[in-house]
């Protein structure tokens, strides 16, 4: 235990995930008891294997969509395919998941009086046309495309976030994640820092979707997770909706070129159709995670991507 907090009752959703993974390896670390749920849709109970003999760990099959009845102090509600890949395999199911999944979560925090951290997404600014994004934007999203089901499915959740917090008096923090990679990403998972990885690893050619000058910025998971759990123990009066990023920003083609000179591979870089509404351009303002949160990256893309690489080098090589 490196403590220092007191032993609460977490619940983890979508806790096989990669942020999942992460954030319940931290919290355990902690000393609290921690629950985690999840369906295995795009998790792996490998992710928590580390943990599944830590006697403050516990871990069980369910799925957001139907109601959950345990009691507990602190919700962090993660469940959803991140990977535009893998929400778009069952759009449906994604918007359920989005959507119900936040119901039950928050009539269970209404019932219990527990605190409860949304994970939604700078998905909720679509292919944005104010640059940085503060969160008081309210975004370009298509409602009908074929991203809405991830874009609107959290929107949907952020506005019975808020309503429910205005009408029952429930204590929330929303939380609008930037682009995060690291160690425990599905090697299959369909985002761009792990195809770029395994394909460099494998000598793949390296798909770069587009002319590779559209956007993004990149957070190390490790950051991520210190800006998650410091929004959870903030003062009830923070609910959010607050970035957490991290600014740098770099074109697709850039971060292309770097993940090959990391890896030392020859690897070719070839162009593939741009997705449909693929956003040109994404990057936080952060002033809000930083004066209220004191909270700002550490871990630079070289530093990050290091370690990202060495976890799939040891994947591909095992
Ligand atoms: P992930 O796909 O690795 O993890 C999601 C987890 O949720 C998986 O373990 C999956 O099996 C589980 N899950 C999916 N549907 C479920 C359901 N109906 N019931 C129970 N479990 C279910 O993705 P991630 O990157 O770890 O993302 C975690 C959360 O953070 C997601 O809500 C995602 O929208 C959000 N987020 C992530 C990023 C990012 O860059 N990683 C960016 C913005 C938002
Ligand atoms: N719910 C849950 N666990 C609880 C309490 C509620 O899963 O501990 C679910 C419940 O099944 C309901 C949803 O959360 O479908 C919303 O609950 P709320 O109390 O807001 O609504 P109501 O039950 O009045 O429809
Ligand atoms: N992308 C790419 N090649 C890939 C995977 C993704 O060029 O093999 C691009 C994708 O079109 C997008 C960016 O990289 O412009 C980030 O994609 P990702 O799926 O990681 O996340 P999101 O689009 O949700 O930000």
């Amino acid at each position: 235990m490196t403590s220092g907090y007191d032993s609460k009752r977490i619940l983890v959703t979508g806790a096989a995930g990669f942020l999942g993974s992460h954030l319940c390896e931290r919290l355990v670390d902690q000393g609290h008891e921690v629950l985690g749920i999840d369906n295995y849709f795009t998790g792996r109970r490998a992710n928590v294997a580390h943990l599944l003999n830590r006697p403050n760990f516990e871990l069980m099959r369910h799925d957001v969509t139907l109601p959950l009845f345990v009691e507990v102090d602190e919700i962090y509600n993660l469940a959803c395919p991140a990977s535009p890949v893998h929400y778009q395999h069952d759009p449906v199911q994604t918007t359920k998941t989005s959507v119900h999944g936040a119901i039950n979560m928050l009539g269970l925090a209404k019932r219990t009086g527990a605190k409860i951290l949304q994970a939604s997404t700078s998905e909720v600014y679509g292919d944005p046309e104010q640059h940085p994004q503060t969160e008081e934007y309210w975004g370009n999203v298509n409602p009908i495309g074929p991203r809405s089901c991830y874009d609107e499915g959290k929107r949907c959740a952020e506005t019975l976030f808020f309503d429910y917090h205005r009408q029952n008096g429930v204590k929330i923090k929303v939380m609008r994640i930037f682009n995060t990679y690291g160690p425990r990403m599905h090697p299959e998972d369909g985002r761009v820092v792990s195809n770029f990885i395994m394909q460099a690893l494998t000598g793949q050619p390296i798909t770069i979707y587009g002319d590779g000058q559209q956007t993004r910025s990149f957070c190390y998971v490790d950051d991520l997770i210190e800006g998650m759990i410091r929004l959870m123990n903030s003062p009830d009066e923070v609910t959010g909706p607050i970035n957490i990023g991290n600014p740098g920003e770099f074109t697709i083609r850039e971060l292309a070129e770097k993940v090959v000179e990391m890896v030392g591979a020859e690897a070719e870089l070839v162009f593939r159709d741009l997705p449909v509404n693929d956003p040109m351009q994404r990057k936080p303002d952060i002033g809000k995670a930083q004066s209220i949160l004191g909270w700002e990256p550490t871990v630079s893309l070289e530093q990050g991507l290091e370690k990202t690489i060495g976890y799939f080098r040891g994947i591909v090589t095992r």
